[in-house]
């Protein structure tokens, strides 16, 4: 029987890039973990811009720091945002000039960047991964985990981290309590071909019905979009025919790249809050997507993960650079209240701004619109809520944190 230190299960964004902070690090590369996942390992064939997300500032230093960035193959930068509401003159811009920065963030393909990071872990002798290989059973002591694999293969480790996921099957086998309610939205992702060039701007417009997101890819004339509507509005922009598809898409961009044209196909997910009220249990441990989701409306899901499994690498090797227990309770209590304080505060603010957005009674809409117009002309506000967006602000681990000027 395999009996590493750690088994991560799920080798997706949250997972690798926790198994490599942790091989990476001074201390805790002295830990043997073992990554699990029942999908098959990343391949440059399913690269293709199905679904991406918009990295900010934090994650990006994060892979960095891995010698990860340089191997995501398309990573497009994006100087602009622009956020507003269809049918008013609410309308907030961020330009990354006139905040002293390069970019305001890259968008990645997922596939790519699980790429990346699965052909860096294959470089770490300690790092074993099985692919292709779920979990079936989990029994979970003070002392240990034992886990049990789809194809009845069982692993004794000292720490088992659930990051597996939306649909956490850790967090199931554990019956650990969540919290969930529906969006009620259905969010459809696509690739589409813009007449007007998008010039690296991401855009943002609030819709009645819901935000529609156009994000520039390395293509000027390509954006993936995020679109979150009604689940029957969704069920009929999915099936609907490409060319009423492309009219329905122009009118609510209100045509502001010109005529939009489909180049994929379009992919629909349900959309909910999800968010567990323990993130550990005995020698267990959620992370990302496995312990809250949110709505993809600010585009920081991933990001939120990206800064659990930081934050995790992070106690346990500093723990270990003690010579202490980096696996007691102590230091995952610890964890667990960093992470959650951080998680509530992004499920608060994606709800505020949903139900912000979604009022139309028209006294609230004049109010959002002057707040929103008020904002954009005060910068030093939108400077703090940038730095907050991008990660550059906050309560971050220190593998995350901006390198302060000399
Ligand atoms: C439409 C949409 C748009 C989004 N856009 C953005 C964005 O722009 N920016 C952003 O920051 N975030 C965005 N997000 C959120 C982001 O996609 C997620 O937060 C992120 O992918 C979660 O990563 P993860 O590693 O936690 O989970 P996942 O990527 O889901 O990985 C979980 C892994 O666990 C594996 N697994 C599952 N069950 C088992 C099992 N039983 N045994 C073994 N392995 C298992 C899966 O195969 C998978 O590889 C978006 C989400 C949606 C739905």
């Amino acid at each position: 029987m395999e009996e590493p230190d750690i088994l991560i299960v799920g080798a997706g964004s949250a997972g690798l890039t926790l198994a490599l902070l942790l091989a990476t690090a001074p201390h805790s590369q002295q830990l043997q973990i073992m990554v699990v996942d029942q999908a098959d390992a990343p391949s440059a064939a399913n690269v293709g811009y199905k679904r991406v997300s918009a990295l900010n500032l934090a994650s990006m230093r994060l892979f960095t720091q891995l010698d990860v960035w340089q191997n995501i193959a398309a990573k497009p930068a994006y100087q602009h945002m622009q956020v507003f509401e269809a049918d008013s003159f609410a309308k907030i811009e961020f330009d990354a000039l006139q905040s002293a920065l390069p970019e305001l963030g890259f968008i990645i393909d997922n596939e790519d960047l699980r790429l990346a990071l699965y052909q860096r872990a294959l470089e770490f002798p300690q790092i074993t991964l099985k692919l292709g290989l779920g979990i079936a059973k989990l029994d979970a002591t003070a002392r240990h985990n034992l886990v049990t694999l789809s194809n009845d293969e069982r692993i004794l480790a000292r720490l088992v981290v659930g990051a597996d996921g939306a649909n956490s099957k850790v967090r199931q086998l554990l019956k650990m309590p969540m919290m969930f309610w529906d969006y009620d939205h259905h969010a459809l992702v696509a690739v589409v071909r813009t007449a007007e060039p998008h010039g690296q701007t991401a855009r943002q417009v609030f819709l009645p019905t819901g935000p529609l997101a156009l994000l520039p890819l390395a293509d000027p004339h390509l954006c993936s979009i995020v679109w979150s509507t009604a689940p029957a509005d969704a069920a009929e922009l999915v099936a609907c025919e490409p060319t009423t598809f492309n009219q329905r898409l122009t009118a609510a961009g209100q045509s502001m790249l010109g005529v939009c044209e489909l180049q994929s196909s379009r992919e629909v997910y349900p959309l909910k809050m999800r968010y567990v009220s323990q993130w550990v249990q005995q020698k267990v441990v959620l992370v990302a997507d496995a312990a809250h989701t949110i709505h993809p409306l600010a585009g920081q899901g991933m990001n939120l993960g990206l800064m659990d499994v930081a934050a995790l690498a992070e106690l346990i090797d500093e723990k270990m650079s003690k010579q202490q227990d980096w696996q007691s309770d102590a230091v995952l209590r610890r964890y667990e209240r960093w992470r959650k304080a951080q998680a509530q505060q992004m499920i608060a603010t994606m709800e505020a701004f949903k139900r912000g957005f979604m009022t139309q009674h028209p006294a609230l809409k004049l109010v959002r619109a002057l707040g929103m117009k008020l904002t954009d002309q005060l910068p030093q506000l939108k400077n703090k809520i940038l730095a907050s967006a991008l990660g550059n602000e906050g309560d971050l681990p220190l593998r995350a944190r901006e390198k302060p000027s000399l």
